[in-house]
């Protein structure tokens, strides 16, 4: 097609670019990136091969020979400063042996999903995601964890604060500008309520895209801080006794330029397609959960004593909802799941949130929106639902569904000797 004829001429006319980085996300959402030297990928970008069965959660066939195709519209520049001279860096798609996406690869279904919804309805969905984290002292701390046993701050500041010169302030800077550099519509960045907490904002886009940038985001961030010689970490609650990070996901529903959420005579000034939205999502909460909050340590950060959610409810106001609707404009209305870790795979966060919406279910619960429903408190109840749930295997197919369970499974077993991902209490020092 047209974009593909563009980039592949770009590619071979740019002579300064030598390689292109092909990125793609396991099962987990673990991002890899796979180089290619770019004259042989310019001649054999429809023949790439790659062997999946390191890929966690790749490997359930007997094959472990997969392909890679090049999704040419998700295309990005990579400062030399900080990726090396002369890449550029691409997503792919994962491909079984017969050309047909591969189930395993999120991204794949995901785009598969919004593709549809655009050919059968119109609609164009949106995601903004609004990435908190910790910017720790030293590099690999969180790998360290486990002998240290304690996360060191770089500052002390707090919401808002944030002094020119202050090592969170500089990496939020060169982040934010690495970040404008690679294509990013930046719109605010401060530290957030816990110390050392950073938050930085960025434009809304269509969903894939949204997706991808979560994965540059993070690999941004991670990149930045090592160059400081500091950790940026997405563990959804590292410091018992302070705020958790979140990845609030806020979404929209677009159909021919127009914003289906928005209602201003709607209650919270959103439509009724938009309630129905949140109606079905809350419905299958609990069977969702264990997509949203994937790890063991997200778990301890669903505490509504530190803004984070732990009830199955809607509300404008209440930040210990799982779903919240933000004051907002006809350009802006949203939906806004807050229940949502950083570490969680943001191909399997979007795609469950849009097709549980969409196409799920609506509880004949009374006052569905106020009840008093709460989420799991730890992994293995998530676990469970998961597992029993019908709507997860309308949504992963049975296949794939039992592959993340037993994923997250085996990562809850692991955990006690794991303490970088199973923060206890007594393990966290205060400092
Ligand atoms: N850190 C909170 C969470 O875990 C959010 C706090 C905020 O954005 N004000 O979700
Ligand atoms: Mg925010
Ligand atoms: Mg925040
Ligand atoms: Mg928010």
């Amino acid at each position: 097609d047209k974009i593909q004829e563009e980039r592949l001429k770009y590619l071979t006319d740019q002579k300064g670019i030598k390689a292109v980085t092909v990125l793609f996300s396991d099962l987990e959402g673990r991002l890899h990136m796979l180089d290619y030297d770019k004259k042989f990928l310019v001649k054999s970008y429809d023949n790439l091969t790659f062997d999946g069965s390191s890929i966690r959660g790749f490997t359930a066939q007997r094959e472990s020979d997969l392909r890679l195709g090049i999704d040419w519209s998700a295309f990005y520049f990579a400062p030399a400063d900080y990726f090396g001279s002369g890449k550029v860096l691409v997503f792919g798609e994962v491909i079984d042996k017969n050309g047909a996406p591969y189930t395993g690869d999120m991204r794949g279904v995901l785009k598969t999903y919004a593709d549809s919804l655009h050919a059968k309805h119109g609609y164009t969905l949106n995601a903004a995601n609004e990435i908190e984290g910790f910017l720790f002292a030293g590099v690999n701390a969180e790998k360290n964890f486990p002998q240290t046993g304690r996360f060191d701050y770089v500052n002390t500041g707090g919401y808002y604060h944030s002094l020119p010169g202050d090592p969170l302030r500089s990496f939020i800077d060169t982040a934010a500008e690495l970040q404008r550099a690679m294509g990013f519509e930046n719109e605010k960045d401060h530290p957030e309520v816990a110390p050392s907490q950073f938050e930085i904002n960025y434009g809304y886009g269509e969903v894939v895209a949204a997706a991808d940038q979560i994965q540059i985001y993070k690999l941004i961030c991670r990149q930045v801080a090592t160059r400081m010689g500091m950790t940026a970490s997405f563990l959804p609650k590292p410091v018992v006794g302070v705020n958790g990070s979140g990845m609030h996901t806020n979404v929209s529903i677009s159909k021919d330029g127009k914003n289906l959420c928005w209602d201003p005579n709607g209650e919270e000034k959103i439509s009724k397609f938009a309630w129905d939205f949140v109606d079905r999502i809350l419905t299958h909460g609990n069977d969702i959960c264990l997509l949203l909050n994937s790890s063991v340590n997200a778990y301890r950060r669903l505490d509504p004593h530190f803004e984070a959610p732990n009830q199955i409810k809607a509300s404008a106001v209440d930040r210990g909802s799982m779903i919240r609707i933000p004051i907002g404009n006809e350009k802006s209305s949203r939906v806004e799941v807050r229940s949502v870790a950083p570490d969680s795979n943001p191909y399997l966060v979007l795609y469950s949130i849009f097709k549980s919406g969409l196409d799920g279910e609506t509880a004949t619960v009374a006052n569905l929106r106020q009840a008093e429903r709460y989420l799991p408190d730890n992994i293995y109840t998530a676990i469970e639902n998961f597992r029993n749930a019908p709507w997860t295997t309308k949504l992963l197919g049975e296949d794939v569904k039992a592959r993340y369970a037993d994923l997250k499974q085996a990562s809850a077993d692991r955990c006690p000797r794991q303490l970088g991902t199973f923060v206890k209490p007594s393990e966290v020092q205060f400092h």
